[in-house]
């Protein structure tokens, strides 16, 4: 750890999200500013492995900060899982002089960079790309704020066609493991009942939601569904349910996919990813090792990579209140 950090290697891992141009564009550009070699790995832990490898200068990542994805590319590497796929990225970075990392992916990302950085004492740090928002250590993943504008553009859309046809319209949203994007999309776009997977509300409850919303004199209603609902149904196993138990309601289904993950990055994001690719080379440069970078109350902030990981965020209990006051 001693010696002078003359080269750093920046790649991308994992689901691509919107913003990650843009860090790898501040990435590039810190170590343009700090005079240090910026190479860039293409597709992610794969690239480590095979050395596919290219030096990027400013102008490199000239007009990418506007754009989704990641010129970099990403990949799932099955390789680097194991010992010996590591060790050929050992020997790569050593051979090109690098000498310090820049991982910007989510947690899988940052378990096998700590797997690494533990075999061989390699200096690294992770910036959190992923749609999901859900990585402990701060308060915004990178692409989680266009992700929750593209759906909520997508579901203010689908309300002029369920209002239309008097419809109840079923929304699967992304999020696995984590309810964020669901829950601040549903409240954003004004929808009638969220499910998430943090939170069983159970089918009895959400027929009572829907039965209260009639009662009310609500004529269409959108369901913003989370993929990892608790629930234990799909979305459409919830229509089927539904249409079988309530024959009134006029159901569709649209799962929303892939398209949350693409499209230009928000302002937010932008701003976020150039201050995070900023601190993550200033603090390799500073030494720091084995963090994330993330921003806490305004704050550049970093948290161990470990905590990262296995740590979890929790729903915000006003987020659902304030949900629910909402959809009456
Ligand atoms: P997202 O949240 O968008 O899915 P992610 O970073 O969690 O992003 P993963 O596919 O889980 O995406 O992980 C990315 C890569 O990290 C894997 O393809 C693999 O190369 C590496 N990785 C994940 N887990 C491990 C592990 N236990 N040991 C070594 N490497 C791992």
């Amino acid at each position: 750890m001693n010696e002078p950090i003359e080269k750093i290697a920046v790649l991308t891992s994992g689901g691509d999200a919107p913003g990650m141009n843009a860090a790898i564009r501040a990435v590039v550009r810190a170590c343009t500013y700090y005079s240090v070699e910026c190479v860039g790995v293409y597709r992610g832990y794969q690239g480590l492995i095979e050395g596919d490898f290219e030096t990027l200068n400013a102008r490199h990542v000239s007009n990418i900060i506007n754009k989704g994805g990641t010129i970099l590319k990403s990949a799932r590497s099955l390789e680097f899982k194991t010992e010996e796929g590591r060790a050929k990225a050992y020997k790569n970075l050593k051979e090109h002089g690098i000498g310090a990392l820049v991982l910007i992916g989510g947690d899988g990302t940052f378990t096998g960079g700590l797997k690494f950085m533990e075999e061989y004492n390699f200096p690294l740090v992770g910036i959190p790309g992923t749609i999901d928002n859900d990585i402990y250590g701060t308060d915004n993943t990178i692409g989680y704020d266009t992700a929750l504008n593209t759906v909520v553009e997508v579901i203010d859309k689908i309300r002029d066609t369920a209002s239309s046809h008097n419809r109840l319209f079923f929304i699967e949203v992304m999020g696995r493991d984590a309810g964020f994007i669901a829950l601040n999309s549903g409240i954003g776009a004004g929808a009638e009942e969220i499910l998430i997977p943090e939170k069983n509300l159970g089918l009895d409850r959400l027929v009572d939601s829907l039965n209260k919303s009639r009662a009310n004199g609500k004529t269409s209603s959108i369901v913003v569904v989370s993929e990892g609902d608790k629930i234990g149904k799909t979305v459409f196993e919830l229509a089927d349910y539904i249409t079988e138990n309530f024959p009134i309601y006029d159901i569709r289904v649209s799962v929303l996919g892939h398209m949350q993950r693409g499209g230009s990055p928000s302002c937010f994001d932008r701003v976020l990813a150039s201050r995070l690719g900023v601190a993550a080379v200033e603090a390799l440069l500073d030494r720091t090792t084995g963090v994330m970078i993330g921003i806490t109350n305004n704050q550049i902030s970093k948290v161990e990579l470990d905590k990262a990981i296995k740590m979890n965020n929790d729903i915000n209990e006003e987020l659902l209140k304030v949900a629910e006051i909402t959809s009456i």
